[in-house]
């Protein structure tokens, strides 16, 4: 690891199922996913945050409080955590390599959410504190070959993360260790590698590379254009993190004391070519389409995966869902989406 801060002495107490949970962004994807995987769990207070308004919120789940406020301001991220027993902070400007790459001014200004949120959990006496990092925070030279080596946790120093985007993400962690090694709030920080699965962002320009082929693959056999295109030449290679495996993660990382302070990979270790990913996208809808490449496009890092060594050894698990399993229930998802849309039902972009 880069730095080692010191280890709790006692027991961080972790929330009972009365005490207020608090989910920041809970309008998008994963917050969304995680506070109905609380309520699911028992937790009978849990509130969460956007600044979208609520009708444009990909999921809303019946019992938890959902408040519109901007995180960016001050004054909202003390409103946002009054009595919170526990903060997840997942909100954050962000989208797939098409939005990061030409929106770096709003991935950084995503900095104001995470400076004011941690400082406001702090003031209002939050037990722990867990924080959304990303991959995107290594260092891109280590990135430059598909079959690139897995990324372990000590490979974002020396520092060259991805701009805009990656290195908010990194700065943002060294607050939240900080505000554990001078302030005493226990704080947790995953570094999540692309996470995909039903309720996540499919249209619109933010989707990611799961999300955006399973939507080409039903395109096109809706349209029967026969063809399909593909950014870059194909060759980039990533690991995806199925949403369930992401929830479980959080709240594992969270809730394990000896991982205080300390950045960790969540994700799956399943390398796969955006080739491949198109073929698995492609038998699941049944058709085989033309390829066109668009070398023009956003593209990333050649590759990127996580090596597991450390969450395995500390949590004695790893995310596990197969890929193929993974897309066949977002592809499924998707689908019923674009048809809904196409009936004129509004519904999740
Ligand atoms: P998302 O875009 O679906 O959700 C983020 C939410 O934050 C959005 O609903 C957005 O409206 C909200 N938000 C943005 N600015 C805000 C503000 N000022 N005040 C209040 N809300 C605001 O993204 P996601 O995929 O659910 O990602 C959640 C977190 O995980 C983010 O921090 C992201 O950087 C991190 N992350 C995600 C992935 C991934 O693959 N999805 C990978 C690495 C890291």
């Amino acid at each position: 690891m880069e730095y080692e801060f010191p280890k709790a002495k006692e027991p961080i107490p972790s929330a009972g199922k009365n005490d207020l949970i608090v989910i920041a962004g809970g309008g998008g994807f994963i917050a969304g996913n995680l506070a109905a995987y609380f309520k699911a769990k028992g937790f009978t207070r849990i509130r969460a945050i956007d600044k979208k308004p609520l009708s444009e919120w990909y999921l809303v789940t019946p019992g938890v409080e959902s408040l519109c406020l901007d995180l960016s301001e001050e004054p909202n991220c003390r409103r946002a955590v009054e009595g919170a027993f526990e903060v997840y902070s997942l909100a954050a400007d962000m989208g797939g390599m098409g939005f990061i790459e030409t929106h770096r001014i709003d991935c950084l200004r995503s900095i104001l959410i995470n400076t004011h949120l941690v400082e406001a959990a702090f003031r209002a006496g939050a037990k722990r504190y867990f924080y959304a990092s990303s991959a995107c925070a290594y260092n891109t030279d280590l990135q430059k070959d598909p079959k690139v080596r897995a990324l372990k946790e000590s490979d974002a120093y020396p520092a060259m993360a991805e701009r805009g985007y990656g290195w908010e993400k990194l700065v943002s962690e060294m607050f939240c260790q900080e505000y554990w090694a001078e302030r005493g709030m226990a704080t947790f920080i995953a570094r999540f590698h692309n996470v995909y699965g039903p309720y996540g962002t499919w249209i619109g320009g933010r989707e990611k590379a799961p999300a955006a082929i399973a939507r080409k693959v039903i395109e096109a056999k809706d349209k029967k254009t026969g063809k399909i295109d593909i950014w870059g030449d194909g060759s980039q290679t990533r690991s995806f993190m199925y949403i369930d495996d992401c929830l479980q993660g959080i709240d594992r990382i969270t809730h394990c004391d000896e991982l205080v302070a300390t950045p960790i990979n969540l994700g799956s270790s399943e390398l796969i070519e955006i080739n491949q990913l198109v073929t698995i996208a492609e038998s699941i809808g049944g058709v085989k389409l033309e390829r066109s490449y668009d070398l023009g496009a956003p593209k990333g890092v050649a590759g990127r995966n996580s090596d597991n060594s450390f969450i395995k050894q500390v949590l004695g698990w790893e995310p596990s869902t197969s890929f193929r399993d993974g897309l066949e229930k977002t592809y499924r998802w998707i689908e019923k989406q674009y048809a809904d849309r196409k009936a004129g039902k509004r519904n999740v972009d």
